[in-house]
């Protein structure tokens, strides 16, 4: 059990960022400890930002037939990838199989309905 829950927080207290050899609270996102000028190492990475139009173009390269699944998998778990991109990509990988199931499912409901026409046709016969 956590000793600092007490019960009636439902979230726990947003923590400040300390340095970690000295323990001195820290603004957030600084690169070095303003008390004993440690780095930091494990600060986030830097995001890079992307335009209207990148967004535009992504969407534009996943609507391609096989060019856009293969960069779709590649931005959503390759290495060096922007973590914007990294999500937008995955973002849409979700988005594509649900669409994709949804189709299938489609497809499916078109299809009984299809044959049962059929075979109530065949069986006026
Ligand atoms: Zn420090």
């Amino acid at each position: 059990m956590n000793e600092n829950y007490n019960g009636f927080q439902k979230e726990p207290p947003k923590e400040e960022p300390h340095c970690p050899r000295c323990g001195a609270p820290m603004p957030e996102g600084a690169a070095f400890c303003g008390n004993c000028g440690l780095q930091m190492q494990n600060q986030a990475p830097a995001v890079d930002v992307l335009s209207v139009w990148d967004y535009v173009l992504m969407m534009v390269i996943f609507s391609l037939p096989v060019i856009g699944l293969v960069l779709m998998l590649y931005w959503s778990f390759g290495g060096q990838v922007g973590i914007n991109r990294k999500h937008f990509a995955r973002a849409y990988l979700i988005f594509y199989a649900i669409s994709l199931v949804l189709s299938f499912v489609m497809m499916g409901v078109i299809g009984s309905v299809t044959s049962e026409i059929v075979s109530e046709g065949l069986s006026l016969f």
